[in-house]
């Protein structure tokens, strides 16, 4: 196995070891072009978070089979582990701090293992606290060093990774990023936040937004749609905002970039996300239908979300009827801590405004409960906008004070207990809405795009029950019998049945 001199890292005592695997012996006349054998490390990558850490971890396994290192079966089999982590919420850096312990171990055991922690919780001139959070851990990379990892793990030289350069389209081009789903891609578009949210780790983590260049974002999506792919996601932790770092571009001279909320941007000169959109959806093949089918996007500020961007959402045929919007709160006071720079009110315009624009338009959010403030009155305010918003999906969960971030300075005033109740009870009514919404869509015919098996049956502890499932355009989860072979094909279902989070269906005509 292949050492890993991690460039800041001691090496593992000698003594531990393993020698590289000799190949036979040659016969004579070709001794003189053997070189050493080099066996290259086995990788297992633990990603956890959301869809953006997702696709940083395809392109940093990409990198390593490019490397020449090959995928573990699991992280008991692995020489090198790398956990891309998210700082959200305490909860999930606790999922990895307590797995240091048997890291440890592991790595007592075969000390040539290494570990490497990379996402939103590595972050600038923390490494000491870093170190007594997570010992097992060798090489630390923040998400904006993710493309050092072959060269600082010392893999680099022995392979043609060290030619690889590190910008993701030609990393596309070399075909180093490793997929993992054939159906549905992921195509990050604009990296870290501009946004002050006050509880948010990301703009400390991942830094100042920063745009992919327009003809790099359309390259990797025609390179998607030769692969076939049905459905493309375009992400950045806010894609509403793309473009107004790129430099001037006399195409885009005409492109405004007004917002509805807060402050416009002078765009002129410069793409924005409506024009992005434009472009990929342009992509066309012989009888004029979008090379893509499925476009999507997440997530969005409502304070970028543009007249232009909804015009494009509603003109567009690949872009999917659903919006990712999240709200957080339904009290103007407690949106004002979390700095979030909008209003209710103002939000529901916007949703209303889509709504009108694109009618088949579903709508998920984001709340958070329990945030430092946050009283009876404010919660029932939030509970009360969910019941007239009509969200297809809410993710909701209990404020959890990040350190570092501004409102670690904010009095965490809401008690565990009462973070739960709270919780408990706005799941409990989002999931009476998701049935109500859900069920107006039985007799329905949409089109599913087929994503894989499903094997539990409704509740998860009945028999397994073989079943197709898979999103339509709306997002929603629909489950459906048929063959194995409709997987990857989008199919016409009518709706039978529905359920809080999932429809039952089966395909017609
Ligand atoms: S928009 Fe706010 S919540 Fe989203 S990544 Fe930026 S700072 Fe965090």
């Amino acid at each position: 196995m292949r050492q890993l001199p991690v460039l800041d890292l001691p090496m593992p005592p000698a003594a531990a070891l393993q020698p590289a695997r000799r190949p036979s012996a040659p016969t004579p006349e070709l001794v003189e072009y053997v070189t050493d054998d080099v066996v290259m490390p086995r990788f297992h990558i633990w990603t956890l978070g959301c869809q953006m850490n997702r696709s940083d971890s395809e392109e940093m396994a990409g990198a390593l089979v490019a490397a020449g290192c090959s995928e573990a079966e699991g992280m008991a089999t692995a020489d090198l582990i790398v956990i891309d982590t998210c700082a959200i919420r305490e909860s999930a850096e606790q999922k990895v701090i307590g797995r240091m312990g048997v890291l440890g171990r592991a790595k007592e055991a075969d000390p040539s293992l290494r570990v490497v922690l990379t996402g939103c919780s590595v972050r600038d001139g923390d490494q000491g606290a870093l170190k007594r959070r997570y010992p097992a851990v060798d090489l630390f990379l923040r998400p904006d060093q993710q493309t050092e990892l072959v060269a600082r793990l010392g893999l680099a030289g022995a392979t043609t990774a060290d030619r690889l350069p590190h910008a993701r389209a030609t990393a596309v081009a070399a075909g180093a990023v490793r997929r993992q789903d054939p159906i549905s891609a992921w195509l990050p578009i604009i990296y870290g936040c501009d946004k002050t949210c006050t509880y948010c780790i990301v703009p400390l983590s991942r830094g100042p937004e920063r745009s992919r260049p327009y003809d790099d974002v359309l390259a990797e999506a025609r390179s998607l749609a030769e692969l076939g792919y049905q459905e493309v996601t375009l992400l950045g932790q806010n894609v509403n905002s793309y473009g107004h770092d790129l430099p001037r571009d006399a195409r885009f001279e005409g492109v405004r970039g007004g917002r509805r909320l807060g402050r416009s941007l002078d765009l002129d000169g410069r793409p924005d996300f409506a024009t992005l959109l434009r472009g990929i959806d342009g992509h066309r093949d012989a009888d004029g239908h979008p090379r893509i089918p499925r476009l999507r996007f997440v997530t969005s500020h409502p304070w970028d979300l543009t007249d232009q961007l909804i015009a494009a959402m509603a003109e567009c045929p690949s872009v999917c009827e659903h919006l990712h919007l999240p709200i957080q709160s339904g009290d103007d006071a407690v949106l004002r801590r979390m700095g979030r720079q909008y209003t209710v009110s103002a939000y529901v315009e916007l949703v209303d405004r889509l709504r009108a624009a694109v009618p088949e338009m579903s709508v998920t959010t984001d709340v958070i409960v329990g945030f430092s403030g946050e009283t009876d009155a404010a919660f029932q305010r939030t509970l009360d906008l969910l019941s007239s918003v009509r969200y297809e999906k809410v993710f909701a969960a209990a404020f959890s004070v990040r350190p570092g971030t501004p409102a670690a300075r904010l009095p965490d005033d809401v008690p565990p207990a009462i973070k739960r109740e709270r919780l408990n009870a706005l799941l409990a009514l989002q999931e009476g809405i998701g049935q109500a919404v859900h069920q107006q869509q039985v007799g329905r015919v949409f089109e599913v795009l087929v994503e894989g098996m499903r094997r539990t049956a409704p509740g998860g502890h009945v028999e397994p029950v073989q079943q197709l499932s898979g999103r339509d355009r709306q997002h929603r989860l629909v489950h459906l019998d048929g063959p194995v072979e409709l997987i990857g094909q989008r199919v016409p279902v009518l709706i039978e049945r529905a359920g809080p989070y999932a429809l039952v269906g089966h395909l017609t005509a």
